[in-house]
């Protein structure tokens, strides 16, 4: 443990961050296809896909649903496009960790990082992180569905650094997405990964509040980055600091 241990922290995404989405989003295709033809509009996995993907790359900031802003893209009124993602059993396919999940969370405890998890998710997913063993090795989880807040809500980033008392300047925030995961967070002054994976990849940046401080193509690659980070917040030793650390 370093003399700083526990003074700075790195909250986690869940989809296409710690747990792979992209199982659980070709089922909710499928789903999506079979429902939208059996109702008389014929549509196909791979035509819902290649919808879903050009709504990852410009997400709308007035529709929290990107299913929702797939539906809207093959001319389903609102309304129809909202029952239609209330009756999606979206979670019915479990998440499951990238191969290198519970190594990198182990490695940044092990390096003295507080680490945990925050992320616009159903409740059902604390299953998913519990039964892999993540949820042992976090300091905190915090659902968007528990909690009754959602990204970019910053409310919902505030609730956890409060909980670990840390100055945002002292977080980390690292997400696939630079609308929901990038801005929210920067905005509240912590640093920002995003990690390059899924179908966020290639979203591109609106301004400079969805440019993140960090960029990394692969979990692994986020840990490097993230030692760096802090090295440079201990070489200003004020900067972003609630107090002191203790020694
Ligand atoms: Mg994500």
């Amino acid at each position: 443990m370093s003399a700083h241990a526990g003074s700075t922290g790195v909250l986690f995404d869940v989809g296409y961050c710690l747990l792979d989405e992209s199982a659980r989003l070709g089922r909710a295709l499928d789903w999506l296809a079979a429902a939208l033809t059996a109702g008389g509009r014929p549509a196909s996995p791979s035509g819902l896909h290649a919808l879903y993907e050009a709504a990852c790359r410009a997400p709308d900031p007035t529709q929290p649903s990107l299913v929702v802003q797939t539906l809207l893209a093959i001319g389903l009124p609102l309304p129809d496009a909202q029952s239609m993602r209330r009756a999606l059993p979206w979670d019915a396919v479990p998440l499951t960790p990238y191969p290198d999940t519970l190594a990198i969370l182990r490695e940044l405890r092990d390096a003295g990082f507080r680490v945990g998890v925050l992320a616009n998710q159903p409740s059902s997913t604390q299953r998913d992180l519990d039964g892999a063993g993540i949820s042992a090795l976090c300091d905190g989880v915090w659902l968007s569905e528990a909690v009754g807040l959602a990204k970019p809500d910053p409310r919902f980033f505030r609730v956890a650094l409060t909980a670990w008392g840390l100055a945002p300047a002292r977080v980390a925030y690292v997400g696939d997405r630079r609308d929901n995961d990038v801005a929210p967070a920067k905005a509240l002054g912590m640093a920002t990964v995003r990690l390059r994976v899924g179908p966020h990849a290639d979203q591109p940046a609106r301004g400079a509040g969805e440019v993140p401080t960090m960029e990394a193509l692969s979990l692994a690659e986020v840990v490097p980055q993230l030692r760096r980070w802090r090295a440079s917040l201990h070489a200003r030793p004020g900067a972003g600091a609630v107090s002191r650390p203790s020694r």
